[in-house]
């Protein structure tokens, strides 16, 4: 009789806990640097979700290792909903890539759901002679072996494309690690390093305000956003096939009760149709994902396809860490 008593308490105690969350800041992680793309999306995601949520929101980046050390951090944090992910296409590129990768993205994760779509662009240092994609290509291959490649580390979306870019142009390019692309561009408009595919989140200024060459998007059909309307897409200039587009979605660690996943969830659903949101995402050439595609299940079957879809072509290019 006892027991029964306590485990009842204790169990009222719980759905107390669960009623009243969150009670105390919520600390989304990016698994790269600050002023990068994905820290982007999370800065103006957090602005968004904290009203719906009723939540003070906090972003913690953990660069590094293409993103996998701090896919691994909450991996392994408490199921509270108080520690969330915010991870891009590298959760489904990361196992092909990695000999022994420090999470299991399918089984490690509460999928909360997609968050938006991101293009990327291949970009250079503002001293390069060339200034468009025909000139880019000649220079590539009069300074081959002499050119280097930015990227975030083995499991970034930089790599990813550099990766494919490389292969489809037949060049090999010394490529050059950093925690994110946010302190990768920095040096690229400081001229240390030539050239680097990165999202739009993060190019978008740089090239409207002239301080970064910009030669191509990596999506099959051009951009509307003003700033990159005017470039070519990888496919049209002659990399048949060229198609990178970039994802991200929102993650807690397994075990996350159903009842805190389905509070984060419906205040993402809010947080997708901000139209200062929506607009903020827009003008940095992404998209965000229809209310369809913003929950758990299609959130982790789009993984799932997407591991498919990604390990043998980076498997074909024989490129992984241990
Ligand atoms: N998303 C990374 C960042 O925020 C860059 C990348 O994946 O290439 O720095």
């Amino acid at each position: 009789m006892k027991k029964f008593l306590f485990a009842t308490v204790a169990l009222a105690a719980a759905s107390a806990a669960l009623a009243e969350y969150p009670e105390k800041p919520i600390t989304i992680v990016v698994p790269f640097s600050a002023g990068g793309p994905t820290d982007k999306v999370a800065r103006d995601l957090a602005e968004a979700i904290r009203g719906p949520l009723k939540a003070t929101i906090v972003i913690e980046n953990v660069g590094g290792a293409g993103g996998t050390l701090g896919a691994a951090k909450v991996a392994k944090a408490a199921p509270d909903g108080y520690t969330v992910l915010l991870h891009h296409i590298g959760m489904a590129t990361s196992p092909a890539l990695y000999r022994s990768l420090n999470f299991k993205p399918l089984e490690d994760f509460e999928y909360l759901g997609l968050v938006n779509e991101v293009p990327m662009t291949i970009i250079g240092k503002p001293g390069l002679p060339a200034n468009n994609w025909a000139e880019l290509q000649k220079w590539l291959k009069d300074n081959q072996g002499k050119t280097f490649l930015a990227n975030a580390g083995l499991g970034a979306a930089s790599h990813l494309c550099g990766l494919l870019f490389q292969q489809s142009l037949k060049m090999e390019m010394t490529t050059v690690p950093y925690k994110g692309t946010g302190p990768a561009m920095t040096d690229l408009m400081g001229g240390q390093v030539d050239l680097m595919c990165d999202q739009t989140t993060n190019t978008t200024a740089q090239i409207a305000g002239g301080k970064v060459k910009a030669y191509a998007v990596t999506t099959p059909k051009r951009l509307t956003t003003p700033a990159l309307a005017k470039l070519p897409t990888l496919d049209e200039s002659g990399l048949k096939g060229f198609n990178v587009t970039i994802w991200h979605g929102l993650y807690a660690p397994k075990g996350t009760p159903k009842a805190v996943t389905d509070k984060i969830n419906a205040a993402l659903k809010v947080a997708l149709k901000d139209p200062g949101f929506v607009k903020r995402q827009e003008d940095l050439g992404a998209v965000v994902v229809s209310d369809a595609r913003a929950n758990a299940a299609e959130h982790k079957k789009f993984v799932s396809d997407e591991i498919n879809k990604w390990g043998p072509v980076i498997k074909a290019a024989g490129q992984y860490a241990d």
